[in-house]
């Protein structure tokens, strides 16, 4: 196993249902530290920054207008496989095939307005963490 950092976005919809808490605390109660946090709205120009990977892809217009239509709440996690494990919290893309339990089975409410963002390989996590944060920024424990 080995101890990595990851990117999370509470996106504005569970900001907007007063879930930051609740989601953060999914996240220390699997192991995982917050190590970094920022909440911030996001431009247009910023969200299409970030989601550039999904340029071509037909939601894109709509997921960077989604993304910056409120407040979000950005952070790194860190922990023992933390990319994969915030990925199984999180659950499928589509809230609606995901498992019971997971973040957005409980507070997405459709696949555009999904609760959560997360890295999802070693090589994403470090360029989107610099995305949003400087070295300094990043406060791990030990
Ligand atoms: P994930 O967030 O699970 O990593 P993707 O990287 O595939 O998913 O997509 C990024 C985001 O784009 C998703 O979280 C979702 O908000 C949005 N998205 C993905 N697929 C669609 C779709 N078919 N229609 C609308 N929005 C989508
Ligand atoms: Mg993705």
């Amino acid at each position: 196993m080995a101890l990595e950092r990851t990117l999370s976005i509470i996106k504005p919809d569970a900001v907007q249902k007063n879930a930051i808490g609740a989601i953060l605390s999914r996240f220390e109660n699997t192991g995982l530290q917050v190590v970094a946090a920022r909440m911030l709205q996001l431009s247009a120009e910023d969200a299409g920054g970030f989601y550039a990977v999904h340029k071509q892809r037909p939601f894109y217009g709509e997921l960077c207008a989604f993304m910056s239509s409120g407040p979000v709440l950005v952070s790194v996690l860190e922990g023992e496989n933390a990319i994969a494990k915030n990925r199984d919290l999180m659950g499928a893309t589509n809230p609606k095939d995901a498992a019971p339990g997971t973040i957005r089975a409980d507070f997405a409410e459709s696949i555009d307005a999904n609760a959560v963002h997360g890295s999802d390989s070693a090589e994403t996590a470090a360029w989107e963490i610099s995305y949003f944060f400087s070295q300094r920024e990043l406060c791990p424990r030990s």
